[in-house]
């Protein structure tokens, strides 16, 4: 496939505006422009992403005229819902100039596959929508079989039914159904159904997995669906000639990197739970106690709104930190990327959203995972049960639990050699399936020529 082969082709990318989507989504954009595509970044006024990061596209604002106080004051279903219905009227305003331009012919329009309402936006132009899901394609297969598991009564989850299986869904338990904490459970089912079907009349899907990961979740879809399918992931181990600078809502600390100098190969604990999970007092104090017991050295991310309501540290007993004798550093926002390549990591205690899991796999890090919510719950199983990659803290968040999973994960026994030598395993796997002639390798080329069809 000749390098420059979508030149002249104009691509529209609009991401959904949390960290988690459009990370991936500019990753993807990026991955078009080394195919020669002019990429166009279409997004919201709110949590909008920097356009010094990536010189090379043209960022187009809309203006949805949602503010943080607004977003804050609401869970993430509603929030997501709200979006959709602000930004369908610019969206079409900003649309009709692009297409009255004639400098470049416009391929396609690339959505987040939660930017439900960009479908019909689309279909009033004739403008081919592809949706980019940046989750994994086995939590997807859970959410589009939600309305059965209605029917069939898991839903809502009940506490007292967590461990028993879902029978239609193996390997899964309810415990690690998709399940958001909720006033409204209708409007989940209906932005997940809504969801499903404009992904099911997209002219296709970009996923940001791979083959070799969940290839019997993407089969299945592939099968399901008169659509095109392409796993094209993970987006950030692509090799892109015009290397772009990470974008990220908060900025990264890289005194962390410094210190992990100073820490012995594979010795360090990695904790961090991404950009939106948030947890209680309580738990951050049994979280800070389990890990100053665990007696490894640890880097934490604490954002500040980890803990809602707090300014940052203030619930840290004074003196914590210093008597840790330097075992322990504290950071608002982490270079994730770089400290989990960094050689002094030996596992990553996740939230399991699907980027984290994706970067530790890639960095061949084994995962202690605490899921908070939506698909992180199944990722999580993944992790554990299926990839066996890592380890599910259970149960409620106690500081001896916690110092337990941190020395299954550290130590040098059977479990922990297995657990490593299975994500180097499917690190290689990543490699692989970037070179010339693996998976993703081959779908990208699939999808590019797809793309100057449309
Ligand atoms: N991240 C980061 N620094 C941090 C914490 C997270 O750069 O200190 C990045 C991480 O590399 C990932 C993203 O934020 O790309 C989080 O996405 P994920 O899907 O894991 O979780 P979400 O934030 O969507 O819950």
């Amino acid at each position: 496939m000749e390098k420059e082969s979508g030149k002249g082709h104009k691509v529209l990318l609009m991401p959904s505006p949390f960290q988690g989507h459009i990370t991936p989504l500019l990753q993807l954009g990026d991955i078009l422009y080394s195919k020669g595509f002019s990429i166009t970044i279409i997004h919201t006024s709110f949590n909008s992403p920097d356009p010094s990061t990536h010189p090379h596209f043209t960022f187009l604002p809309i203006h949805e005229s949602l503010s943080q106080s607004e977003a804050s004051s609401m869970d993430s279903l509603r929030l997501v819902d709200l979006i959709n219905s602000r930004i369908k009227q610019p969206l079409k305003e900003c649309l009709a100039k692009l297409m009255l331009s004639k400098e470049d012919t416009i391929s396609c329009f690339i959505a987040d596959a939660t930017l439900h309402s960009t479908q019909s936006v689309c279909d009033g132009f004739e403008l081919p929508r592809l949706v980019l899901r940046t989750g994994g394609a086995a939590s997807f297969a859970v959410f589009a079989s939600i309305p059965l598991l209605r029917e069939k009564g898991y839903f809502p989850v009940q506490e007292s039914r967590l461990e028993e299986p879902v029978v239609e869904l193996p390997p899964l338990k309810v415990k690690d159904l998709p399940w958001f904490e909720t006033r409204d459970p209708e409007l989940f089912y209906n932005l997940t159904s809504t969801i499903f079907d404009t992904f099911k009349a997209s002219s296709g899907v970009i996923w940001n997995t791979f083959e070799e990961l969940e290839s019997s979740s993407i089969s299945n879809f592939s099968k399901e669906f008169g659509i095109p399918i392409y796993p094209i992931g993970p987006f950030h181990k692509h090799h892109f000639p015009k290397p772009s600078s990470s974008f990220s809502l908060l900025t990264p600390d890289t005194s962390c990197i410094s210190w992990l100098d100073t820490k012995e190969h594979k010795s360090v604990v990695y904790v961090s739970f991404g950009s939106i999970a948030s947890i209680t007092e309580a738990e951050f104090l049994e979280l800070a106690w389990g890990l100053a017991h665990s007696n490894h050295p640890f880097l934490w991310v604490v954002r500040p709104d980890l803990v809602r309501g707090l300014e940052w540290l203030e619930l840290l007993p004074d003196g914590f930190m210093e008597g840790l004798g330097g075992r322990g550093c504290i950071v608002k926002w982490a270079p994730q990327e770089e400290v989990l390549g960094h050689e002094a990591i030996g596992a990553f205690w996740t939230h399991c959203g699907w980027n984290s899991t994706l970067e530790s796999i890639c960095e061949g890090v084994p995962m202690i995972c605490m899921p908070c919510f939506g698909d992180q719950k199944v990722n999580a199983k993944y992790v554990s049960d299926v990839w066996k990659v890592g380890l599910r803290l259970e149960g409620k968040v106690e500081r001896v639990e916690i110092e337990r999973v941190i020395k299954r994960i550290m130590g040098g026994d059977d479990e922990r050699k297995e657990i490593r030598e299975n994500v180097l395993n499917l690190k290689e796997k990543v490699n692989l399936c970037l070179k010339e002639g693996g998976s993703s390798y081959n779908c990208l080329n699939a999808l590019v020529n797809y793309m100057l069809r449309l």
